[in-house]
C-alpha cells in the first residue's frame, strides 16, 4: 500500500523543520550526542521521515485510534530486538548494540508513551510490514464459540 496524503503532508512539514531535528531529539533523549554530532543527526532525521512515510505510520496511526481500524489482534510473543519495527531501522531514537540487539533511546517517556511504537504490534497487518520475526497475531474470537483463527503474515514488498 502507498503512503496516503496524511503521510505525505506529515513528512513535508517534518521536513521543512529539519535543521530543528537534531535539538528535538537531544531533548525528547536527553542526550546531549545529537547536537554533538550535529550533521549525522541530521542525516539520521532525514532518514526517519523518509522510514515514517514508507511505513504509512501517520495514516495507520490515525486509522487506528480515529477508526478502531483494523480491529485489534490477539498477539502472542515477544519482542527480540531486531530493531525491524523502528521505522524499518530508521528511526531517529533507534539505538543497536554491538550483539546487533535494538533499544529505544525514548522507551518507557510520556512521550513514548503517546506513540504507536508504545502500541506495536497491534494487528497481523502492524506484523507484517515490518516482518516481525517475533510476534504473531490470532483473530480474537469475535462469535461465541468460535477458535480463534491464526492470521497469515504476509510480507509486503516496495
Ligand atoms: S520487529 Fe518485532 S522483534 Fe524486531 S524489534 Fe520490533 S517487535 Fe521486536
Amino acid at each position: 500500500m502507498r503512503p496516503s496524503f496524511w503521510d505525505h503532508a506529515v513528512a513535508a512539514v517534518m521536513s521543512l523543520l529539519l535543521p530543528l531535528a537534531p535539538f528535538a531529539a537531544a531533548l525528547l533523549a536527553r542526550d546531549p550526542a545529537y547536537l554533538r554530532d550535529y550533521g549525522g543527526s541530521l542525516r539520521r532525521a532525514i532518514r526517519h521521515v523518509q522510514g515514517q512515510k514508507r511505513a504509512r505510520l501517520m495514516s495507520r496511526t490515525l486509522a487506528a485510534r480515529v477508526r478502531g481500524w483494523p480491529p485489534r489482534d490477539e498477539i502472542e510473543g515477544g519482542c527480540t530486538h531486531c530493531g525491524a519495527c523502528c521505522l524499518h531501522h530508521s528511526c531517529i531514537f533507534l539505538k543497536m548494540d554491538d550483539g546487533g540487539r535494538s533499544s529505544c533511546r525514548i522507551y518507557g517517556s510520556g512521550f513514548f508513551r503517546k506513540l504507536a511504537c508504545a502500541e506495536y504490534p497491534r494487528t497481523a497487518a502492524d506484523i507484517a510490514l515490518y516482518a516481525c520475526p517475533s510476534f504473531t497475531a490470532r483473530s480474537p474470537e469475535r462469535t461465541p464459540g468460535r477458535v480463534p483463527v491464526a492470521i497469515p503474515v504476509v510480507v509486503e514488498q516496495d
